[in-house]
């Protein structure tokens, strides 16, 4: 975590070498300025972004999920209420699965998440496949 005035400095450090660098390319590429400033606006950060970055749930020792990932790495997801694993690990009994699981129920197709165990939603499901 950072504070605001950290997140303040980074993002005005950022800049600052931001616009060394526009100025660098412009003086490479002379007389394309328009194209380096539109580039480079697709890159600006704001404090937000810093801290949003930083911002992250911490599981404590003994909510975390004892399942081993797939680089050997202990999981840091929090394990379900009343199992030893996240819901990713729990269907895998201890060995990462992430693939998307499809059930049928009465007769509709349901995607369930791996992680969370909950039915995601059709149109998510087919979102994250385009
Ligand atoms: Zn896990």
């Amino acid at each position: 975590m950072v504070t605001d005035k950290e997140a303040e400095v980074i993002c005005d450090k950022i800049m600052k070498k931001q616009n060394e660098l526009k100025e660098e390319l412009k003086m490479v590429l002379d007389g394309n300025h328009e194209f380096i400033d539109a580039m480079f606006e697709k890159y600006i950060i704001t404090v937000d972004d810093i801290r949003n970055r930083k911002k992250r749930e911490k599981v404590c020792d003994d909510e975390r999920c004892k399942g081993i990932k797939k680089n050997g790495e202990n999981c840091s997801r929090r394990k379900l209420t009343g199992k030893d694993y996240c819901g990713t690990h729990e269907k895998g009994n201890g060995v990462e699965t992430t693939e998307i699981e499809a059930t049928v129920q009465d007769g509709i197709v349901k995607y369930i998440d791996p992680v969370s165990g909950q039915p995601i939603p059709v149109d998510q499901v087919l979102r994250s496949m385009s």
